[in-house]
């Protein structure tokens, strides 16, 4: 079974994601663990605050290093061989590819979820790995922790059942995106699905959907 624990001020934000559709199922038939750490919890004094002013000035705030720190030692001892991954801009962009790789392998991940203007550098000495989901910024890494857990548990053994859609849809082989697909009615508002799809020729089926599948964004 595949653990995936986040590290987030904001684990509610997961509630849909993780308990819909594919994700609760993979969940329900034991192919993924998730596990949410909430960093409020390893804040410090009264007010449990994570946060602090960044040295040399500049505006915002960063996560501060002792709460960071102690909820990554507290995920690592749920589990003590798994990746440790931040989510950051400045990461390398995620791809598919990775995505089966880590689909394929036994170690659990562990992802840290920024916020504000990000996290003391210092963590990068407890991390794996730092990892963007695009070129643009968002408020936190939550959305971007969602993203990368839910293109590996949809490739993890049984997760989507007998369908050999993983197998051939978009950037499968690292370059070209998927063909244009239809279902019914074969007319709709007068428009209708191409002849060759109908045609049960599936010699000729698959030369359109090869003439058809595009290459992927550079
Ligand atoms: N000041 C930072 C952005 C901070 S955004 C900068 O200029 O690079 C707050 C947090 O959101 C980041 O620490 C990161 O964890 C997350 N985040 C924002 N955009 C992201 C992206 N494209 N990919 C992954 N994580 C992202």
């Amino acid at each position: 079974m595949k653990k995936i624990q986040v590290i987030t001020l904001f684990p509610e934000m997961f509630d849909g994601v993780f308990n819909s559709s594919m994700m609760w199922k993979a969940q329900k038939e034991g192919a993924v663990q998730f596990g949410l750490v909430n960093l409020r919890e390893f804040g410090i004094g009264p007010r449990k605050q994570v946060d602090d002013m960044p040295y040399g000035g500049g505006d915002g705030m960063l996560l501060k290093p002792e709460p960071l720190f102690a909820a990554v030692e507290a995920a690592k001892a749920n589990d003590p061989t798994a990746r440790v991954v931040i989510m950051t801009p400045r990461g390398r962009r995620w791809k598919q590819s990775e995505a089966k790789a880590w689909a394929t392998d036994t170690r659990g991940i562990i992802f840290i979820c920024g916020r504000y203007e990000g996290y003391d550098e210092r963590i990068l000495t407890l991390v794996d790995d730092e990892v963007s989901v695009g070129d643009y910024v968002l408020t936190g890494g939550e959305l971007p922790a969602m993203t990368i857990a839910d293109s590996i548990v949809r490739l993890l053994p049984g997760v989507l059942g007998g369908e050999m859609s993983a197998e051939i849809e978009s950037f499968s082989d690292g370059e070209t995106l998927e063909f244009p697909q239809y279902t019914r009615p074969e007319e709709f508002r007068g428009l209708k699905v191409p002849d060759v799809l109908l045609s049960g020729n599936h010699a000729a089926i698959d030369k359109w959907r090869l003439e058809h599948s595009e290459k992927a964004n550079p």
